[in-house]
């Protein structure tokens, strides 16, 4: 199955997409992770997209698109994918409909004014991928043993940049696939379990 997890930043898309890929066996691909791993690995590209980043604006959809290229041709791909922030632009969206075909689009709705507060609350395990909240582990220890940090981009400042970033460039994807008649949209402001039991029955998984 290929799958697109659409919805603002802190709508806990990070969240469910592990818990569906794993569910379904099928590949979590976050670009915001790979530009990260790029940024911690020092390489040329992590180097051009740390500015972007840190300023919550986008990377160049090129750069994006030629990373998805190579990311879905890799064979743990094979079986299906879940895109995670990834097309952010009406431009992504339509070069991936050149790339492959999408079976559904999931639109996690969260309201705006919860989403500054679940971001700055926000930890990030650089060896799992798992996304907590700060509460969850105090000590700053995953449970795979990752060290949790908080995002540079998830201070406040930058925040609002990207939720602004988000209203203009990504939230015009919903009526982009809303036409192609593939997008359902589910609570994310309800619980964790609730949110992935919400999209697995939708899913049909
Ligand atoms: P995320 O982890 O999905 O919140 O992404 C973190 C940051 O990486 C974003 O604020 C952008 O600067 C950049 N980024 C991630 N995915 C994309 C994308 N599909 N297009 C452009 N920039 C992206």
């Amino acid at each position: 199955m290929k799958l697109i997890l659409l919805g603002p930043p802190g709508a806990g898309k990070g969240t469910q997409a592990v818990r569906i890929a794993a569910r379904l066996g099928i590949a979590h691909i976050s670009t915001g992770d790979m530009l990260r791993a790029e940024i911690r690995n020092d390489t040329p590209l992590g180097r051009m997209a740390k500015a972007i980043l840190d300023k919550g604006e986008l990377v160049s959809d090129d750069v994006i698109i030629g990373m998805v290229k190579n990311r879905i041709a890799m064979s743990d791909c094979a079986r299906g994918f879940l895109f995670d922030g990834f097309p952010r632009t009406v431009a992504q969206a339509e070069a991936l409909e050149t790339i492959t075909q999408i079976d559904h689009v999931i639109n996690i709705e969260v309201q705006l004014n919860r989403l500054i507060d679940r971001i700055s609350s926000r930890r990030m395990c650089p060896d799992c991928g798992g996304t907590y909240h700060v509460s969850q582990y105090p000590d700053g220890v995953c449970p795979c043993g990752g060290k949790l940090y908080q995002r540079d981009d998830d201070r406040e400042e930058t925040v609002k940049n990207r939720l602004t970033v988000y209203e203009q460039k990504t939230a015009p994807l919903i009526a982009f696939y809303q036409k192609q008649g593939n997008l359902f949209t589910v609570n994310g402001d309800a619980s964790i379990d609730q949110v992935e039991l919400e999209i697995s029955e939708k899913l049909g998984a």
